[in-house]
């Protein structure tokens, strides 16, 4: 990291990507005091080489920057005294995609840089255009929030892209970033928390759109709508996308048909039919956003339907994890909460629904709308009895108990059901931790139980 060649830098967080960070800024020339209040961790980074310091007797006179590691937040109050003491000295608080991307701006090879954020979607986006990028035989770097630190990407080289995941967190501690192409999927009240205010929390998410050559935005929710407007009387070059309405001008979903409209003239870019990892509305909205990230770093519509065409879609999101016949069975393990459980709720019908776990507040009352779907319901884990009185006479169910029981009643009455695609869904819509470590681990275990089934045919995994 040579920007801060011959500056002292403090760090705090010194988790696996705290300590990439370190080392990179240590090679490029920089004086590092690097810093946890976890002394494991400490001795930890110390044992790999690197150079640690006790940041409440350093002298922050004399110091360039302060870093806090991917992950630790702001608000923390741990690390709050640091950024205390930073705030006092006049020492910039920083986060490493702010390291990126000052590096990048130094670097004389022109790799493009695609920064994806939102409130929902950002994996899915971000996966799906590091892998159509890839399709097309380019580098694709992908990182941030999902995947590897950003700074132990490659460095910038010809025909290597990257493509980083940005929560407004890494946002709010980069105020110099600068991508080729950034994406502003939507904006949903969430992580208020945090934030404070939407309005507080859309500045944050405009930042990265404000500071990009062509903010890509998706406008089918009112306040991304507002700021695309806003950024365009401002002079910025802005591509639309819907998945809603037909554009005059901008990129848009009609039926599986991505359409990109320009100057008059409509062209049929790419179409999502028969793609299983993209299936439902929500998708067809991270589609528009990683075509036209795509379009915007020079990929041609070929290119771009094929990458499409071979996404293997995400782990625990809405996976296609096996066939048998005519069921298919998908893990939706991460839909933690009855938000995030909805887009499946949606994307199918002749749904034999798994449900249930540790339950959160509001439960499944605002599926209602969807209950219509559901075939039957096999509900486990501590919530059952309060999703069993929700679901009334509005749908059947059984409560299974185990996620095993849950697989084996779901799969054999869906058989039995010959009105068209039956389709096995575990989505929660609750927390794991009372029967397993975590979602990942209870996707894990779901995908076991339907592998032990007979006559199933695997996909993916
Ligand atoms: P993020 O990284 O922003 O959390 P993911 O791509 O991991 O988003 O998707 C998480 C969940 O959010 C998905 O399982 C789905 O339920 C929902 N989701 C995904 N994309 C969208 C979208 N564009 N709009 C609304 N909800 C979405």
């Amino acid at each position: 990291a040579t920007t801060f060649s011959g500056k002292r830098v403090a760090l705090f967080g010194l988790g696996g990507s705290g300590i990439a960070t370190a080392h990179a800024l240590a090679a490029g020339g920089a004086e590092v005091v690097a810093f946890d209040d976890n002394p494991e961790s400490v001795s930890r980074a110390t044992g790999q080489g690197v150079p640690t310091g006790n940041l409440r007797s350093t002298d922050w006179a004399t110091l360039s920057s302060f870093v806090l590691s991917p992950g630790v937040p702001l608000t923390h109050p741990k690390p709050h005294w640091t950024v205390e003491l930073a705030r006092a000295a006049g020492v910039e608080v920083i986060g490493d995609i702010e390291l990126f991307a000052r590096e990048r701006a130094a670097s004389a090879a022109d790799a493009p840089f695609i920064a994806i954020t939102g409130t929902n979607g950002k994996s899915t986006t971000t996966a799906l255009t590091a892998h159509i990028l890839a399709s097309a035989g380019r580098d694709a770097q992908m990182g941030g929030n999902i995947g590897r630190a950003v700074m132990t990407l490659d460095p910038p080289a010809p025909g290597r892209v990257y493509v980083v995941e940005c929560s407004s967190y890494q946002i709010d501690l980069a105020p110099s970033i600068d991508p080729t192409a950034g994406v502003l999927l939507n904006l949903t009240p969430d992580h208020l928390d945090r934030h404070g205010t939407m309005q507080h929390y859309a500045e944050i998410k405009e930042r990265l759109v404000a500071g990009s050559g062509t903010a890509i935005v998706g406008v089918d929710d009112s306040w991304c709508a507002q700021i695309a407007d806003r950024l365009e009387r401002t002079g910025k070059p802005v591509l639309r996308i819907s998945k809603r309405l037909a554009l005059t001008d901008g990129l848009f979903a009609e039926g599986p048909v991505l359409k990109l409209a320009k100057a008059g003239r409509i062209k049929a870019i790419a179409s999502l039919e028969g793609i299983g990892s993209l299936r439902g509305q929500h998708n067809a909205q991270n589609a528009l956003a990683a075509v036209a990230a795509c379009l915007t770093v020079g990929l041609r519509a070929e290119e771009i339907q094929k990458g499409l065409s071979s996404f293997p879609g995400l782990v625990h999101r809405m996976e296609q994890v096996g066939r048998a016949g005519r069921v298919l069975f998908v893990n939706d393990s991460k839909a933690t909460n009855a938000e995030a459980a909805a887009p499946a709720l949606s994307s199918f019908e002749r749904i034999y629904w798994i449900a249930g776990g540790l339950p959160k507040e509001g439960g499944i009352e605002p599926l209602r709308g969807l209950f219509p779907r559901i075939a039957r319901a096999y509900l486990i884990g501590e919530a059952a009895p309060a999703f069993a009185a929700t679901l009334g006479e509005d749908a059947p169910f059984e409560i299974s108990g185990t996620l095993e029981a849950a697989v084996r009643h779901a799969a054999e009455d869906a058989s039995r059901d010959d009105a068209g695609e039956a389709v096995v869904l575990l989505s929660p819509a609750c927390a794991s931790f009372d029967q397993f470590k975590n979602f990942e681990v209870r996707g894990e275990a779901f995908r076991a139980a339907v592998q032990a089934l007979e006559g199933i045919q695997p996909i993916g995994g």
